[in-house]
């Protein structure tokens, strides 16, 4: 592949709205961070990540394009990565799971430093990242990305051994292979549920673009079966584009019950043994599959690391510099950022921001204000994609958003496909920012 030069990063951080013809100084890098550098003279400056998924990996690797004299290390459990993102469209039939994976190699090719192991905790004051083997790395400014983990229980029930049952397949790899050899081994005439989760949570179009995936399956393998969603909000992400998919795409098949005031489609028990699920308003339904996604919180290493309030880390929305402790930056689902949707696309645009950033702290190099962006596309059937997506800039103590835009309900069968081949090339797009890997446009 093609390397990236100073000005292609100059580009990747322009994509990310950040240019402007009045770099700041690295004024809002110190208030952040609160104080200079902690590095000695002559050695290079470290910076540790941890998490090397969406937003960890497209820090690793703009960093180090932009900066080769900053030291990077990535700490990432495992030893590939499988997307969530249009893990949905292997659902439907339409993808690989191995186009999905990938590994570090494009990384270390680099220069970047990969540890796979587990991050275990965090000593704020001497800045050093503690791992489950053993192993200390110091650092100088610590990026955070570990995603989401499940709040197991909440729903009763549904604990951790209740996902090799009833899989969630919000976590990319085994969890999605799972729900599709369920799928798969499904008797013809057997019942589908999938249960959304509440507010916040990764991907807020994700449970709708599964639904639409699954009910394509259902169209062309499985046509005496149905597909049943309960909902505990009362409105969701591109409601009316998904709404008239279920009536017109997929009539007969998806029975789609949304909360109301009157009643509630929050889950109130599941029994992986019986495969029973009853909601609050007293549905009682028996699945064939059943796909549950539970609440979820910031990943685990959030909460041991103490960046956490509640279930999320708060930020300052100027840099994504955890609001909690110093020299340490939060990115990806794990943030509260706002209005930015948890999204790979939003946790690859904080990731630029945040290069830039630590950019300014430790090569003097000038800080951009920070502007932030986000798309999400969704299949609802074949060449047929709708999106939504925002620009958004720090404002009122928070992430907001500037613009927004979504697909038309009306729009012809052209446009529709023209969406679904963006969402194929942003895809390519984002793979190669994150592992340094070049994809098929597939
Ligand atoms: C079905 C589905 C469809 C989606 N579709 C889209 C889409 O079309 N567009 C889009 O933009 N987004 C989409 N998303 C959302 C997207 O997947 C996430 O928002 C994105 O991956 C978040 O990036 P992240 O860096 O925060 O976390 P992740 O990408 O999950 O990366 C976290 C990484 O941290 C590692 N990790 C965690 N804890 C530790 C630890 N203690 N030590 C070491 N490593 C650790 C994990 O192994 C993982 O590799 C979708 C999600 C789902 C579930």
């Amino acid at each position: 592949m093609k390397p990236i030069n100073r000005r292609d990063v100059g580009k990747l951080i322009g994509s990310a709205g950040m240019a402007s013809a009045s770099p700041l100084l690295g004024t809002l890098s110190a208030f952040a961070q609160g104080g200079a550098p902690n590095v000695s003279a002559g050695a290079k400056p470290r910076v540790v990540i941890v998490g090397g998924g969406a937003g960890g990996g497209t820090l690793a690797h703009i960093l180090k394009r932009s900066s080769p004299e900053i030291d990077v290390t990535l700490v990432e459990r495992q030893a590939q990565y499988t997307t969530c993102f249009l893990s949905n469209l292997y659902i439907g039939g339409f993808r690989s799971l191995q186009s999905l994976t990938h590994d570090y190699r494009g990384l270390t090719s680099i220069g970047i430093r990969v540890v796979h192991d587990s991050a275990k905790d965090v000593d704020a004051k001497s800045r050093e990242l503690r791992l489950e083997s053993g192993q200390k790395l110091a650092y100088d400014r610590l990026v955070i990305s570990p995603g989401i983990d499940f709040k197991f229980g909440a729903i009763p029930g549904y604990t951790e051994a209740a996902e090799t049952v009833m899989p969630h397949a919000y976590r990319g790899g085994a969890q999605t292979k799972l729900l599709m050899d369920q799928l798969q081994a499904m008797p013809d005439g057997g019942t589908v549920v999938l249960a959304a989760p509440d507010n916040p949570y990764r991907c807020p179009p994700g449970p709708y673009e599964r639904a639409c995936m699954i009910a394509h399956f259902i169209k062309t393998r499985k046509p005496k079966s149905k597909l049943v969603i309960f909902d505990p909000k009362k409105s969701i992400s591109k409601q009316k584009l998904f709404m008239s998919a279920f009536k017109e795409q997929y009539a007969g098949i998806v029975d789609f019950h949304l909360s109301t005031d009157i009643d509630s489609f929050a889950l109130k028990s599941v029994d992986p043994k019986s495969m029973e699920i009853e909601t609050v308003s007293g549905m009682r339904i028996k699945a064939a599959v059943a796909n549950i996604i539970p609440p979820q919180r910031a990943g685990q290493f959030a909460h041991a690391a103490g960046c956490a309030d509640g279930d999320w880390c708060p930020i300052v929305p100027e840099t994504f510099a955890s609001r909690k402790l110093p020299n340490i930056y939060v990115i990806g689902d794990a943030a509260i950022a706002g209005d930015m949707p948890k999204s790979a696309f939003s946790a690859n645009s904080q990731a630029k921001s945040v290069s830039n950033d630590i950019e300014a702290a430790l090569a003097g190099k000038p800080k951009y204000p920070s502007r932030y962006r986000n798309t999400c596309w969704s299949m609802l059937g074949p060449a047929n994609s709708v999106k939504i997506g925002a620009s958004y800039a720090p404002k009122d103590g928070k992430v907001s958003a500037l613009s927004t835009f979504v697909s038309e309900g009306d729009e012809d069968a052209k446009t529709r496909e023209k969406s679904y081949k963006e969402s194929i090339g942003w895809y390519a797009g984002i793979v190669a920012e994150i592992f340094n890997k070049r994809v098929d446009n597939i």
